[in-house]
């Protein structure tokens, strides 16, 4: 067996280790294709090129990705670097494992960025990669990471600027997407080429105080352990110890300024249990065999980090005086904890587009991205992203008792925000533990901040309140505020300005008409609203002197066709009509059945004489059909109404079905309307959160007792708990 093939063993042995349900046909492809493309390339340090794409797909396996991103892991230098192109991976390793390599090669194309401007740019770019298909950041940071391990045979500049970009950059993508083990081993890599000395003093500390404290730490998970095992004997309890990074105490030493011995969580012990109650319980009997140190108990289950972390945190002193961190979750907590993101693909294959749970998760991606476009300042932007990727979280807390958690260094207006838009729109001032503060305080972890507000009309944000936000959430809401307060201003004068046009022109109608004729005049100016219509007037986007002849045009038609329509109503003989309808008191005219209600023969049914549009029949107890028809503003306009026998003329109705969404729900509904030969025009299914699921399904039918049958008929469907009939 050549190296080759030995190595692709070795990947193959790790694959069948995960116990994944992988394919393997796809990898060794892409495995055998890589390995002929690099061939003869070698590496800065010597080593044949082959062994980096290599180790960036073993660690995707380590991580549980799936097939493709292994594939593409193997592939993603190939074009850049070989001449294999992308046209030849399509055809070979289909359209998903092509894109994957052509994000990752452009990804690798962004130039090292030292001014503001360019990694402003660098991240957008990224991010936008990661809001195509999240895979591509992953196999990027793998990718990072390996260079990192393997640096060391460049410049000392190069390396520099590789772990300082490292640690701006990809170590707090890697933190957001919860991938504990790439951000810790990334971030330890960066400071061992950024501050070599400080790197060596905390190895050498942790080595010295690690044989220390090693046995006193092994005795206590002992203890723990026996313990545990008395009190909850049938829980499974799996406990290690651990140390923590060493850039996580670089930065508690060097940034906050601490000394080793204050630093707690140095080592830190790892209790991981099957249920959230067994993580409560044993934090209770932990609690009681040691002290509590006070203010250091976190409960991030109930709270979850921003990337989703879930864990029990508390500080103890032991008989030995010396302070200990224990981390208590659940086996899947601990799995999204190691993982994040990435937990994600860990039991299946390939992603499909419309992955919720996923969407969620990147849903700040996506906000990031939003927030950039309304602004052109790469400082602000770089700002902003670098504090939505911050590292650490401040937990607030509301006057009820509720924990907020927010980017460290945001203010009172974030806090205010993130309660609601309308808390913060509201605002007026806050008080955090009972004092007034400024509108700019720093909010610190623990705080109980209260927000003043008031109902007063026209009060709301100011400007200056976008400098004081950090976070991109607040900022956009109060972006959006100016925007929708601008808008109301531009409705106001649209409207005042055509009130006082139409005076001016002689244009009048009574109340509705002019409604509906603003309406059509706006849809004929291609507004979607006549609100977009009016702000549009109001904001100069249409000038009204200009398309005033035509809508004065209009208005004499309208006046014509008014009087012709009155003459309708004269006749009082009973006629018949199209759609088996008969309309009292007028002979063949032109019959609409009414959208609001779509009625059917059998219903109760009325006629409105409408302006040039016929008669339309609405259900007698239609929304849109007064209660008390004499007391309506133009009683004569309505007219009394019946279906005739139909014969077999079809209607249209529509029903929406709700129930449990399992995998035959649909295929049920329809099966069911199918036995009674009824003619399905159109279906329409969806999830809903939590399992349900709608069906909006249009059918013909002949008459009402059709849609009763179909619907008691539906109500039997197992897992069907609600059939209505609603609008067309
Ligand atoms: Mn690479």
């Amino acid at each position: 067996m050549d190296r080759y093939s030995k190595d692709y063993e070795e990947l193959k042995t790790l694959l069948e280790n995960q116990g994944g349900n992988y394919d393997y046909d796809l990898i060794k492809r892409a495995y055998d294709k890589m390995v002929q493309a690099h061939r003869g390339q070698r590496r800065s340090s010597g080593e044949e090129y082959y062994h980096h794409p290599l180790s960036v797909a073993k660690m995707l396996v380590g991580i549980g990705m799936d097939s493709e991103s292994i594939a593409a892991a193997l592939l993603h230098d190939v074009v850049e670097d070989t001449d294999v192109t992308e046209k030849e991976l399509k055809a070979e390793f289909g359209e998903n494992v092509a894109a994957l390599v052509d994000g990752v090669t452009k990804l690798g194309k962004l130039p090292l960025s030292t001014t503001e401007q360019l990694q402003a740019e660098n991240i957008r770019k990224m991010l936008i990669a990661m809001a195509k298909d999240i895979r591509v950041i992953i196999i990027k940071l793998a990718d990072r990471l390996h260079n990192m391990r393997t640096i060391d045979a460049m410049s000392e500049q190069h390396q520099r600027d590789k772990a300082l970009e490292t640690l701006d950059i990809y170590a707090p993508i890697a933190h957001r997407l919860g991938i504990r083990a790439v951000k810790e081993e990334l971030e330890d890599l960066a400071i061992k080429h950024l501050d070599p000395v400080g790197y060596a003093e905390i190895e050498q500390l942790l080595a010295k105080r690690s044989s220390e404290r090693e046995s006193v730490l092994q005795g206590i998970c002992d203890r723990i352990k026996t313990h545990l095992k008395k009190v909850m004997p049938d829980v499974k309890i799996d406990i290690s110890g651990r140390v923590k990074s060493i850039h996580g105490i670089y930065r508690k030493m060097f940034v906050a300024g601490k000394d080793f011995d204050e630093i707690y969580d140095v080592f830190a012990i790892r209790i991981i249990t099957d249920t959230v109650a067994d993580c409560y319980n044993i934090l209770g009997i932990i609690h009681d065999m040691y002290q509590p140190l006070p203010g250091r108990f976190k409960d991030y289950i109930s709270t979850p980090k921003a990337n989703m972390y879930q864990s029990l945190h508390t500080t103890l002193i032991g008989a030995e005086k010396i302070p200990f961190e224990v981390q208590i979750r659940t086996f899947d907590m601990h799995h999204t904890a190691e993982y994040g993101i990435a937990a994600h693909w860990k039991y299946k294959e390939g992603i499909s587009q419309s992955d919720q749970n996923l969407e969620d998760r990147l849903a700040w991606v996506r906000q990031i991205l939003e927030t950039q476009k309304e602004s052109d300042n790469p400082e602000e932007i770089l700002q902003s992203i670098k504090t939505d990727l911050a590292l650490e979280d401040v937990f607030a807390v509301t006057p009820k008792g509720d924990v907020i958690t927010l980017p460290n260094g945001s203010t009172v207006i974030d806090f205010a925000f993130a309660i609601h838009s309308a808390v913060g729109i509201k605002m007026v001032g806050a008080k955090a533990n009972g004092r007034i503060v400024p509108l700019n305080h720093a909010i610190q972890t623990g705080e109980v901040i209260e927000i003043l507000t008031t109902n007063q009309q026209g009060h709301g944000p100011s400007r200056d309140w976008l400098n004081f936000a950090r976070t991109t959430s607040a900022k956009q809401k109060i972006r959006t505020w100016f925007k929708k307060e601008r808008r109301s201003e531009n409705i106001e004068t649209g409207r005042n300005q055509i009130e006082r046009d139409f005076a001016r022109n002689n244009i009048r109608l009574p109340e509705d008409e002019m409604a509906e004729f603003i309406e059509k005049t706006a849809a004929r100016q291609h507004f979607n609203s006549v609100d977009d219509f009016y702000a549009a007037i109001g904001y100069g986007g249409v000038v009204l002197s200009k398309i005033m002849p035509r809508i004065k045009d209009e208005y004499q038609r309208i006046l014509k066709e008014r009087n012709d329509t009155v003459k309708i109503v004269t006749p009082a003989n009973t006629g018949r009509s199209s759609n088996g309808i008969v309309v009292e008191g007028i002979d063949n005219c032109l019959v609409k059945l009414s959208k609001c209600c779509t009625p059917l023969p059998g219903d109760d049914i009325i006629g409105f004489i409408t302006r040039g549009h016929g008669v339309s029949i609405h259900k007698r107890d239609c929304n849109n059909v007064p209660k008390d028809i004499a007391a309506a503003s133009e009683p004569e306009r309505w007219v009394n109404a019946y279906f005739e026998n139909t014969g077999n003329a079809s209607f249209k109705a529509s029903l929406m079905i709700t129930g449990n969404d399992r995998m035959t729900f649909l295929s049920d509904v329809l099966g069911a309307i199918a036995q009674m030969s009824i003619p399905v025009h159109s279906v329409n299914a969806r999830q809903l959160v939590g399992g349900s699921a709608v069906i909006n399904v249009t059918v013909s039918v002949l008459n009402v007792k059709q849609i009763t049958a179909i619907t008691q008929k539906l109500q039997k469907i197992e897992g069907v708990y609600g059939v209505e009939r609603i609008k067309g």
